[in-house]
């Protein structure tokens, strides 16, 4: 349920409310909207809450909330919700973009890529870390010390860092470097992960899981949301189809579908979304076109070398252009984009 409080609801009556509803056996989520404060009352439903909520003190109406999610559904909060974090922004008319390698190498590597991102006008550094590989023969990240490179990157260039936490035993390690944890797309329905990611203050983007619907990636968010961390970004990186051509298949139906349905910004990783260099730039357009609040983009000074990742990422020169090319989209339709310097 949700509680809409009045106009002239005091801070004192919104606590009332909130009070109430732990009383009743609810979790209370009080989201400050520009217009009016409301109380989401999250659990199972008895008898007799809908009346005594209605009967408080400065209390407008109460209305059931309809979404399996409720925390992330527009339902609950109308207004977009923006996340920012450094020199992000995401949401709200702002598309962030985020750049970097797959995973970190070295330290010259991972210099050079924030340089040059940071230049081409990315907001975000990405870059693993910890790597969630296919094979367990293949190269797993340079862990902590890549944790140190990427807030050395971070210290230079003051970019903001992405970078995926893949356990809930690291999440206060990876925590203590970056910026933003990343959910990567295989620990997407991880529940003691997101739980985890949710009870830490730092901005999450959470990958969809390549088999996972659009309501249980929504439910996902809402396992973060439920401990109260309210800064979370949707990213969708591509489906698994029947298709083999593209790695996965990106629908791009996604960005409008979850902006009808959840006011948390959507980013979208068109890299492993398709898994082919050449075709990065044109969905990274088409994704900008579509109303996205932020990219996730693959960058490498020499994909060719690339530890993971190498086909489907871009090298500086294509990344450039590639930004250059959003900014004309992002302009034409009113969306803010950071300009090259
Ligand atoms: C990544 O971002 O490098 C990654 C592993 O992505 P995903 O979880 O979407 O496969
Ligand atoms: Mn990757």
């Amino acid at each position: 349920m949700i509680v809409v409080m009045k106009l002239s609801a005091n801070q004192d009556h919104i606590n009332a409310v909130a009070r109430r509803v732990e009383e009743l056996g609810l979790k209370s989520h009080v989201i400050v909207g520009t217009e009016r404060t409301v109380v989401a009352a999250i659990g199972e439903k008895r008898n007799g809450e809908r009346e005594t909520l209605e009967s408080m003190a400065s209390v407008d109406k109460v209305v059931p909330i309809l979404a399996p999610y409720k925390v992330a559904s527009v339902e609950t909060k109308p207004e977009p919700t923006t996340v920012e974090i450094g020199s992000l922004k995401v949401g709200n008319g702002n598309v962030g973009v985020i750049a970097g390698p797959c995973s970190v190498e070295s330290e010259e590597q991972i210099l050079e890529t924030a340089r040059f991102v940071k230049v081409s006008g990315a907001n975000g550094l990405r870059g693993g870390a910890f790597k969630p590989r296919t094979s367990p023969y293949s190269f797993q990240g340079m862990k902590e010390e890549g944790l140190k490179l990427l807030a050395a990157a971070r210290e230079e260039t003051g970019l903001s860092v992405v970078t995926e936490v893949m356990t809930p035993q690291h999440v206060e390690l990876v925590g203590r470097y970056a910026d933003v944890l990343q959910i990567g797309a295989r620990n997407m329905q991880n529940y003691h992960l997101l739980q985890a990611v949710g009870e830490q203050p730092k901005p999450v983007l959470l990958k969809r899981g390549p088999s996972a619907s659009i309501d249980e990636f929504l439910l996902a968010a809402e396992y973060i949301l439920d401990q109260g961390n309210t800064q979370v970004m949707l990213c969708e990186r591509g489906v698994r189809t029947f298709e083999t051509h593209t790695r996965f298949t990106l629908p791009l139906a996604t960005v409008p579908y979850l902006q009808e349905r959840t006011h948390l910004p959507v980013v979208i990783d068109p890299s492993h979304g398709t898994g082919i260099t050449s075709l990065v730039p044109s969905m990274c357009r088409a994704a900008i076109a579509a109303g996205c609040d932020g990219l996730i983009i693959e960058v490498h000074p020499n994909p060719s070398k690339a530890m993971s990742d190498g086909a489907q990422s871009l090298p500086p020169d294509l990344f450039a252009s590639t930004m250059q090319e959003c900014k004309k989209v992002a302009d034409a339709l009113g969306y803010h984009l950071a300009d090259a310097s």
